[in-house]
């Protein structure tokens, strides 16, 4: 996995402190001792929302930073007003190294890779079992992006009232993803908000979704109101409904049970970024036998030695075909 975000103030460790004036014309850089940690809630028209001990305060990027991206859920160091008070503006210094990094492209002709969220380790992806249709192609772009970027799957079905659950589930029984089924009533009278939540315990888990599946209700129904409104200004932006931005929103789950960070509705999920040998990662029993294979093997050709590695018994036919499927999803335009 590619990390970015490795900070610059380790080689700095030895350097005094420089009476103003007398600073050495370098590009060392102060090394803020006395930044405090936060982490990014959301980004509002160019302005990060920092959750800063208890409060959230308004932040932009510090210049010396260049043009490292800042996203939701980074770990990030800040230095000046910390107060969180009306019209104060913080500045973020530094940037942690991040443990995992959600990227998507916006189009899989646009080679532009947007890192979406840091620091997550489960994506969820919601899917309605009905009304509208269930998009396997979608969810297969889903699967792909969470692979590459090393986030574990959680399939969460909504509206199981409408249609049953079992198709679905059969096609991607293989590829061993969890899951949870909840109907429309399961979700009103809070039943499945607790058995969803049992899935993101201790976690940081991004939810995907396209419109119309009951995303924003799940996140209602998992996110209490009060726990929004402990991170201060996210409230604000929620509660005036202009939350349309294009940003993701971390939200505290009850009673410090992990992250939820909502997204926007995505209508696809541009795979140009993807490596498929990060896609492999994620199948370990699968892996081993792409050894074989003739250089930048595509894993779907005449040559490959996945075939041979299954009929030798290392691994089941329809994990090969769960692998293929998904590494073709690339391939294809959405929809397709
Ligand atoms: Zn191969």
């Amino acid at each position: 996995m590619r990390r970015y975000g490795k900070h610059t103030d380790e080689d700095d460790v030895r350097v005094r402190p420089n009476r103003r004036g007398n600073r050495p014309r370098s590009n060392i850089r102060p090394k803020h001792e006395d930044a405090t940690e936060g982490m990014v809630l959301t980004v509002d028209r160019g302005r990060l929302h920092v959750l800063v001990e208890d409060r959230t305060i308004i932040a932009m990027k510090a210049r010396e930073l260049g043009r490292k991206g800042v996203v939701v859920g980074d770990r990030v160091a800040v230095v000046g007003d910390l107060s969180g008070d009306k019209d104060t503006l913080a500045r973020i210094v530094r940037v942690e190294e991040r443990s995992s990094v959600l990227r998507r492209t916006a189009d899989d002709d646009d080679p532009y890779e947007r890192v979406v969220v840091a620091n997550a380790d489960q994506l969820a992806i919601v899917t309605a079992l009905a009304d509208p249709e269930p998009r396997p192609r979608l969810i297969d772009r889903c699967l792909v992006a969470a692979f590459d970027a090393g986030l574990e799957p959680l399939l969460v079905l909504t509206k199981s009232d409408l249609a049953s659950a079992k198709d679905l589930l059969e096609t991607y029984e293989p590829l061993g993803v969890p899951y949870v089924v909840t109907s429309r009533e399961q979700l009103a009278d809070g039943e499945a908000a607790d058995r969803v939540r049992e899935q993101l315990a201790d976690r940081t888990t991004v939810f995907v979704g396209h419109s119309g599946v009951g995303k924003t209700t799940l996140v209602n129904a998992l996110v209490p109101a009060d726990r929004k409104r402990a991170t201060g200004r996210v409230n604000a932006v929620t509660g005036r409904g202009r939350h349309t931005t294009t940003s993701a929103l971390a939200l505290p789950l009850p009673d410090d049970k992990g992250w939820l960070i909502d997204t926007p509705g995505v209508r696809s999920f541009g795979l140009h970024h993807v490596d498929p040998s990060r896609v492999i990662h994620a199948f370990p029993d699968l892996e081993p036998g792409t050894e074989g294979c003739p250089r930048a093997c595509s894993h779907d050709e005449r040559d490959c030695a996945l075939d041979q590695w299954v009929a030798d018994g290392h691994a089941e036919p329809a994990r090969l075909y769960s692998l293929r499927r998904l590494l073709a999803t690339r391939e294809r335009r959405e929809g397709d």
